[in-house]
């Protein structure tokens, strides 16, 4: 059997994701390897393929125990023999699993990094191990933003297998994490396969935080009825968002450490199988969860990286269909996370100098009035659009920037956050400077604004303010505008924010000073005015055609009336046949497979067949449900 054979025997696929190929050749052939995809990239098939081809044993160490459970039974799913083996498997299952291991039955193996550690696992089967993968690999860097310190000690025990294949996974695309992988588990001379980061089925969305309620009401009604998460940074914010989108009538729940685990694990499992559509959650939320039709994700806070927001807005769209990431932005939220990481005293120089610039990345991520899909890119040391289209994710046709229309994904390119032309922002920047400049770095940022609004205000007044030149210069700009503008100069290093006796002061930099004398640059978008009415706008605008063609990669909830109607009547199918092998609705068929599914409406187990994700134990076993549920009117 050739790696094509198994991609579509076990798992319907028909052509390769970019770089699959090539990671799997590098298993067959024993050479280690270097796996930089994105999110929904297909990482897993990587080693899977190399299990299904039959060669021997495919170790793959996973620091997600929640997970692997559902890994296992996907793979099943396609008919692999897989196991896992970590410290929560019930005596049973665990007797059953060493078995099959010790007969030489199993060909895919998932073991924690804690398990491998103990040193017995693979006593006596070294020379059938094949390959060894390591997903999550970013977690062996110091660099990264998931350390663990088992992850450091792999290489005792790979040491001990030289004739294995290694191959190191992660979506983590920076190069000095990259290079801590190769350098720390070691690898031995990799194929590096790096992907293009872009994810271009994410609509990517980022506002100033104007009312974080209403604002996340408004994206989570974008999405009515689909699956989605929203982070907030405090677990105070999550109870309280949770509690304004219950009443608004959404399904939803709150997910924070300061719940009972019972209520956690409840929320979680609600979630992953689809009876519960939205999550409220602190970043304690998401590490463990697979479900890949997580249709929009929002952040009612700024993450601390844009690494951070990268990983957390990557759990939409996993199954490659349109998705949506909202960002609610506001510079407080940065000196939030500067006063948190200071907490118990000063970082010492080369720390603080990490944190500034990550601050730094994601503000401008946030508010500069770039493209969002060109910022994230970019940041990952990627050219954008791909060139040479080498690259994953790589939408054909091209659109991507391409005449400079831009990436028709984001806010910015799809006109609701415009840019003042050069001089205007120019002038406009000037204004704002000088208005702290004038108070001498001695006050907020509200009370700059409110003297660049010409407000009546006692402090103003007291302090004579009033009779600067610069009180109610932006008067006709209105509130959002003048305190966007603010974050934004912030982000552009022209005003800084300094904690003094725990109070927050605008000050302008020399940076600021010099553009006041005209040395610089500087940009300023203006609010986006339109976001309520942003509705569908553009998306799926620029997803991926796939060797199928576009036209039937639209999202649920955008599918034709008619094909709406047997898209739910699959689902129920599907959600039947999950909860009676107690496994998530996805392991069972992606929402794209059911939605090709509606679209063509196959008639017949051949045609069946044809339907992108419908493998032959998933013909076998699921075809006449399915076909019967195609056909029923
Ligand atoms: P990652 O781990 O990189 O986020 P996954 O391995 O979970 O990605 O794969 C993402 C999705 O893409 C899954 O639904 C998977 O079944 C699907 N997929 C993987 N390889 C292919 C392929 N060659 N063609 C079509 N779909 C694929
Ligand atoms: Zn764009």
């Amino acid at each position: 059997m050739t790696p094509e054979d198994a991609l579509r025997r076990h798992w319907g696929y028909d052509a390769f994701k970019p770089l699959q190929r090539e990671a799997v050749e590098a298993a067959l052939a024993g050479r280690d390897s270097l796996v930089v995809l994105p999110t929904g990239g297909g990482k897993s098939l990587c080693y899977q393929i190399p299990a299904a081809l039959d060669r021997g044993l495919v170790l793959v160490v996973s620091p997600l125990i929640a997970l692997m459970d559902d890994q296992v039974a996907a793979a099943r799913e396609a008919g692999l023999a897989a196991d896992a083996l970590h410290s929560n498997l019930e005596s049973a299952h665990r007797g059953r699993a060493w078995g099959r291991l010790a007969r030489g039955e199993t060909r895919l193996l998932y073991v924690s990094p804690e398990r491998l550690l103990v040193g017995d696992l693979l006593e006596g089967m070294g020379d059938r191990l094949l390959l060894v993968a390591v997903d999550e690999a970013h977690c062996v860097s110091h660099w990264g933003h998931e350390f663990r310190p088992e992850y450091r000690r792999l290489a005792e025990v790979l040491e001990r297998f030289p004739r294995a294949a290694r191959m190191a996974l992660t979506a983590t695309a920076t190069p000095e994490v990259r290079e801590d992988i190769a350098a720390g588990l070691p690898l031995r001379d990799p194929v590096r396969l790096v992907g293009h980061p872009d994810r271009p089925n994410l609509v990517y969305r980022a506002l100033p935080r104007t009312d974080s309620a209403a604002q996340v009401l408004a994206a989570v009604r974008r999405h009515p009825g689909e699956g989605g998460i929203v982070y907030a940074q405090t677990r105070r914010d999550v109870e309280r968002l949770a509690a304004g989108l219950a009443k608004a009538g959404v399904s939803c729940a709150p997910y924070h450490a300061g719940l009972p685990a019972d209520d956690r694990r409840r929320a979680q499992e609600e979630f992953v199988s689809e009876r519960l559509a939205v999550i409220v959650a602190t970043i304690a939320f998401g590490m463990g969860i697979d479900r890949s039709n997580v249709r929009f994700v929002v952040h009612a806070n700024t993450p601390k990286s844009v690494e951070h927001y990268q990983q957390e807005s990557g759990r939409a769209g996993r199954d490659g269909l349109p998705a949506e990431c909202t960002l609610l932005f506001a510079v407080s939220d940065l000196v939030l996370h500067r006063a948190l990481a200071e907490k118990d005293g000063p970082l010492p120089p080369d720390r603080k100098r990490t944190l500034e610039r990550q601050l730094r990345d994601i503000g401008r991520f946030a508010a500069a009035p770039v493209c969002r899909h060109r910022l994230l890119t970019e940041h990952f040391g990627a050219p954008y659009p791909a060139e040479g289209g080498g690259g994953a994710a790589a939408g054909p046709g091209g659109g991507a920037g391409a005449g400079g229309e831009g990436c028709g994904a984001c806010d910015v390119c799809l006109g609701e956050t415009r840019s003042l032309p050069p001089e205007e922002a120019l002038l406009t920047a000037k204004k704002v400077l000088s208005a702290a400049w004038r108070t001498e770095g001695r006050y907020g940022a509200g009370y700059v604004v409110k003297l660049l609004l010409g407000k009546e205000d006692e402090r103003i007044r007291q302090n004579g303010h009033d009779a600067l030149r610069v009180f109610g210069l932006l008067s006709d700009a209105g509130e959002p505008a003048v305190r966007w503008w603010v974050d934004q100069l912030v982000v552009q290093g022209l005003l800084d924010v300094v904690e003094e006796r725990d109070y927050p002061l605008l000050r302008i930099t020399a940076a600021g000073r010099a553009l006041c004398r005209d040395e610089g640059t500087v940009r300023l978008g203006v609010p986006p005015v339109a976001a309520k009415r942003a509705r569908k706008a553009g998306r799926g605008a620029r997803v991926p055609g796939g060797a199928r063609g576009a036209g039937v990669l639209l999202e649920p909830s955008e599918l034709p009336a008619a094909e709406a109607g047997i898209f739910e009547r699959l689902r129920e199918v599907r959600r039947r046949f999950a909860a009676e092998q107690k496994v998530p609705p996805y392991v069972v068929f992606h929402d794209s497979t059911l939605v090709e599914m509606a679209a063509l409406r196959p008639r017949t187990l051949e045609a069946l067949r044809l339907v992108k994700g419908v493998g032959e134990l998933k013909l076998q076993r699921y075809g006449a449900a399915f076909l019967e549920a195609i056909g029923a009117e």
